[in-house]
């Protein structure tokens, strides 16, 4: 977005357009000020920034992963009211993510969906390890687990970079699984919302998309 467009997320929905192009744009662009340095909400997290969002008008919700190193509001420049965020260990859903998706797509009008996947993850590391001790963990750690062995066996376990590439495609079944969603599916089918994956480079910052809609 250019300089000559007021600031993004100054009031999000407008800006977005409404439109799931225009809220990836948005997004994206937001990712390359975090990038580039040059942020113009990231010296803004004050109660007063807040105060200033009153009604929320968010235009996507990112769904990440509970990584410290990836807070999403942060690597997509975005202020208050703009983006809804959920973060699970290896964005894995469960039924409070895909009521909340649904929440946020139904009834807030948001036509993006963003998965976002990162480099070494440690709960697809977490996985890798568990299938190759052939050890199944305890708790409801075995739930993030369960949902993401099928990424790392469709890798397969004897491949050299099983972790880089289950991250992947782990993002990508996870995409896909909102596509057919009972309450997204028809919205998805109808143009107005659309579901992304997108991988996050610890090293550099940058968003990358996996699979564009
Ligand atoms: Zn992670």
């Amino acid at each position: 977005m250019g300089s000559s467009q007021a600031p993004t997320g100054a009031t999000p929905g407008r800006l977005a357009g409404g439109t799931p192009r225009a809220a990836l744009a948005d997004l994206l662009s937001g990712n390359r000020r975090f990038v580039s340095g040059q942020p113009i909400h990231g010296h803004d997290v004050t109660a007063a920034a807040a105060t200033a969002s009153g009604d929320q008008q968010p235009y996507a919700v990112v769904l990440g992963c509970i990584d410290s190193r990836v807070p999403l509001e942060a690597i997509f420049d975005q202020t208050f009211g703009a983006i809804c965020v959920i973060r699970t260990g290896g964005h894995v859903l469960d039924r409070a993510v895909r009521g909340s998706i649904e929440y946020v797509v139904g009834q807030l009008g948001v036509p993006l969906v963003m998965v976002l996947g990162h480099e070494r993850c440690g709960a697809v590391g977490a996985t890798v390890d568990a299938l190759r001790a052939g050890e199944r963990p305890g708790g409801s750690l075995a739930h993030l687990v369960d949902e993401i062995a099928p990424a790392v066996l469709e890798v397969g376990l004897d491949d050299p970079a099983v972790l880089a590439l289950a991250v992947r495609r782990h993002v990508r079944r996870t995409v896909d699984a909102l596509r057919v969603d009972d309450l997204l599916a028809g919205p998805i089918g109808a143009g107005r919302v659309a579901v992304v994956g997108g991988l996050y480079d610890l090293a550099t910052g940058e968003v990358a998309l996996i699979d564009p809609a």
